[in-house]
């Protein structure tokens, strides 16, 4: 790449910079820049322009996901008690124990750790 090919990609980075646009965040009252790269993308999406900064959406976001997480009813294996479960049952290859059969499972059997989780 020759110098003068170097000098033109600044100066279209620089130009990109220009285009931003400065939002103030609706939830904590920030500044944060809109690049022109994310306001094609809304425009091409028909989305207005972000009202919150991007710390306050990526906070939204982990508050959506954590409500929006699934329960599943599902029957103990043992002595089948319907029970609610956070994960698909029909995804799990591990047996689906209720509390009670849960914690006398692990009366009755010493756990074997296998693999020790690797020390962080
Ligand atoms: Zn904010
Ligand atoms: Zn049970």
């Amino acid at each position: 790449m020759s110098i003068n090919s170097l000098a033109r990609v600044e100066v279209i980075s620089y130009a990109r910079c220009m285009a931003a646009i400065t939002q103030t965040c609706a939830q904590c009252g920030k500044q944060f820049l809109v690049i022109d790269q994310e306001q094609k993308f809304l425009n091409d999406k028909g989305l207005p322009l972000p009202k919150n900064c991007p710390t306050c959406r990526q906070k939204r976001r982990l508050a959506l996901r954590g409500s929006e997480r699934t329960l599943y009813k599902t029957k103990c294996q043992k002595c089948g008690t319907e029970i609610v479960v956070a994960y698909d049952p029909s995804k799990v290859t591990n047996t689906i124990l209720c509390k009670k059969d849960y914690d006398q499972y692990f009366l009755e059997n010493d756990p074997i750790i296998k693999d020790p989780l690797p020390e962080v």
